[in-house]
């Protein structure tokens, strides 16, 4: 049973009960990535080796196959468990990126985290870095940010700007721009986020605002060696409401500004012609000037009931508090030890949620 309390668990005769006490959890959320991990996985051995070498630092890496519909189960499950513990979780359906970085949160054995991509995108070589900003430098929450976005399409980069002006409007602790799910976090960051309880999760804005010392570095995603990206506009639009509506009321605001703007311009507007018949005796404008305000008006009330529709959504889902995802097998080994599948353990977590 994997430790949720954050402290490490060591098994006897492992090299952390010899070295230190201290340890990593990476994640690695998979979708369809059989074909990357192995790569990502001999790039994460020789930086496991380094880091037990250097700092007697114990590396767990913890796979999610997110539902995958190629071998990726398989794939992870056959990797070497060289210089680092290995654990394979295999979710009972695809539940999104987000679903299998709270199934990593909740079955990683170390206290200190590591999120990463398993497409190779989120560099294992920068893993020395973060960890060296975390141990040396003693920072909590090291988040890798992109240095730009000039090789993406105007219509994400302009997606990017209203995205994080929106969810920073007002807002008491802003969202650093442009940052992904590549960070790293102290055992006590880890644990905040833990306690969080919240079925509609947004990593990047929670990572944010549990606080502690926050560190941004800059850098270039690599590209893809294998298969493609799963975010398309309208999956990333959908991703944007989502983080929007579970992360800031800023959207709720947004309406009740809009209220106050349109409700003084008619104010105005309707004093004008007021004045303008009392004083030159002018005729009322006729129905053009009408018709425009009807339908500005019932636009904006429209896209306030649906604004107010996805807040009622996400208040209904959290009420029924179901499970974030569930676990359809579990494999576990230990660095230096003979594998043991625990498969049979449990076919659900019912505590998945917790
Ligand atoms: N991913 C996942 N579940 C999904 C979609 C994606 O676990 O439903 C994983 C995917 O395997 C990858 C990471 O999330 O490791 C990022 O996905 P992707 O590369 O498609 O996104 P991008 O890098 O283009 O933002
Ligand atoms: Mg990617």
């Amino acid at each position: 049973m994997p430790s949720r309390t954050g402290r490490d668990v060591h098994t006897p005769g492992s090299p952390a009960r010899k070295r230190g006490d201290h340890g990593l959890s990476i994640i690695v959320p998979c979708f369809n990535e059989a074909k990357n991990l192995p790569g990502v996985h001999g790039r994460l051995v020789e930086t496991a080796q380094k880091l037990w070498a250097q700092r007697g630092l114990r590396i767990e890496v913890v796979y999610i196959d997110d539902g995958s519909r190629d071998n990726t189960y398989a794939v992870a499950c056959g990797l070497p468990a060289a210089n680092l513990d290995v654990q394979v979780l295999s979710l009972s359906r695809n539940f999104g990126k987000e679903a299998a970085l709270t199934a990593g949160l909740h079955h990683a054995r170390h206290g200190a985290l590591l999120f990463m991509d398993g497409d190779g995108q989120h560099s294992p070589d920068l893993i020395e870095r973060l960890v060296s900003h975390w141990l040396d430098d003693g920072y909590d929450v090291i988040y890798m940010a992109k240095a730009n976005r000039k090789s993406e399409p105007i219509s994400r980069r302009v997606m990017a700007k209203v995205f994080y002006a929106l969810i920073n409007f007002r807002a008491r602790y802003k969202l650093p721009h442009d940052a992904g799910d590549f960070r790293l976090l102290s055992p006590r960051a880890a644990n905040a986020l833990r306690q969080m309880p919240e079925r509609n999760r947004f990593f990047k804005g929670m990572a944010s605002w549990i606080g502690f010392r926050q560190l941004r570095v800059d850098y270039e995603p690599v590209a893809r060696a294998h298969g493609e990206t799963n975010w398309n506009i309208a999956s990333l639009i959908g991703l944007s409401i989502e983080g929007l509506t579970s992360f800031s009321v800023a959207p709720l605001r947004v309406a009740s500004l809009l209220g106050l703007i349109l409700a003084s311009i008619a104010l105005i507007f309707g004093a004008s012609i007021l004045y303008e018949t009392l004083v030159y005796g002018k005729q009322v404008p006729g129905y053009p000037s009408m018709a425009v305000g009807l339908m500005v008006l019932g636009g904006v009330q429209l896209i306030m009931i649906g604004v107010m529709g996805e807040y009622i959504g996400k208040i209904l889902s959290e009420q029924k508090a179901r499970p974030v995802y569930f676990v359809a097998d579990h494999h576990t080994r230990n660095a230096d030890e003979s594998a043991h599948d625990n498969a049979s353990q449990r076919a659900t977590r019912p505590d998945a949620a917790e």
